[in-house]
């Protein structure tokens, strides 16, 4: 069995090369992203899982759902809600389904299952935890902290931050499976996703670094830094204004204790000296996952590098 640490694109693209490599994969989802809005629980990263792994994710918007409508939202809009979140219409099915769920009674953890399958989703999709965990982020120049999805999606994340918190992450449990996921996987890769706000949430559940750090010969990451840079959003931005390197170096100080190798991009060949330096073995290979068979070979690539 293959677990994979995920965010949402980042994380997608990988998965969908490991699922054609591997028989059992478990993907443990970052729910530091989610939001209620208009009385909906949206879980972003969760679903950019489960469009991209059914085929069913929009490649050039780069979220939601393909073949989608923005009828629901533009009335409301022109009702006089202020909606700033877009949500159309196909999507907003998701989160209905997952809403009416949810206030049944279901886990989250349930809800994920049950979505995943009804899109045919061969992965096992858990959340990090059914627990809420809500990334906040402090913006440098008011001192003011705002909720992830404002920071992203409201202000376009263009403005400095100075710190990230996830509140809840000190009480929230990992979801039912998630720790066994981690002790008994063959290999656990931790997926080329924001390290601060995708990866970071999962890793500030109880119990879930020292389950790491205790097998971190057989864990592996994939910087999502390709020559200092992120392919898309914020990670490099984020690392910077926090005071760290933002590129493979520094994703390799963040994931030290919990993993013994880091996959870097080939323009970022030179790294490879400083990488080690930090204890964190280098293998270079091309991260960018423009196709499948791209994918495909960054998850062959990854997994052979520690088992
Ligand atoms: P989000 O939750 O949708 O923002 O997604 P993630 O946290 O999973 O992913 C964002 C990060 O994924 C960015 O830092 C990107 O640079 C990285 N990323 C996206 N696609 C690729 C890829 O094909 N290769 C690599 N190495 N990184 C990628
Ligand atoms: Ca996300």
């Amino acid at each position: 069995m293959i677990t994979v640490l995920a965010g949402g694109v980042g994380a997608a693209r990988y998965l969908r090369g490991q699922l054609q490599t591997a028989e059992q994969v478990t993907a443990i989802v970052n729910t530091g992203d989610d939001i209620e809005l208009h009385g909906l629980h949206v879980s972003p990263d969760i679903d950019t899982i489960i469009y991209t792994l059914s085929g069913q994710s929009d490649n050039d918007r780069g979220w939601g759902l393909c073949d989608e409508t923005w009828t629901a939202f533009k009335e409301a809009k022109e009702l006089g809600l202020d909606a700033w979140f877009q949500l159309g219409d196909r999507d907003i099915g998701t989160h209905l389904a997952r809403t009416s769920w949810l206030q049944e009674g279901m886990s989250l953890s349930e809800v994920t299952t049950r979505l995943a399958t009804a899109r045919a989703v061969k992965c096992r999709v858990l959340p990090m935890s059914n627990d809420p965990v809500r990334t906040h982020v402090t913006l440098a120049a008011e001192g003011r902290e705002v909720g992830f999805q404002e920071y992203f999606v409201q202000l376009g994340y263009s403005v400095p931050i100075s710190g990230v918190r996830f509140a809840g992450a000190d009480v929230a449990k990992p979801a039912p499976g998630v720790l066994d996921a981690v002790e008994n996987a063959d290999v656990v890769v931790i997926a080329p996703s924001n390290p601060v706000v995708s990866v970071g949430p999962i890793l500030a559940l109880d119990g879930i670094y020292e389950a790491l750090s205790a097998r971190k010969d057989r864990n592996i990451a994939i910087s999502p830094l390709i020559g200092g840079k992120a392919l898309k959003g914020p990670a490099a931005r984020m690392m910077t204004e926090l005071g760290e390197r933002a590129d493979a170096v520094g994703v390799a100080r963040r994931y030290r204790d919990i993993v013994s190798t880091l996959v870097i991009d080939e323009v970022d060949g030179g790294l490879v000296e400083e990488v080690e330096s930090v204890g964190v073995r280098a293998v270079v290979a091309p991260t960018i996952m423009s196709s499948l068979e791209a994918a495909v070979e960054l998850a062959r690539v990854t997994v052979a590098s520690v088992s």
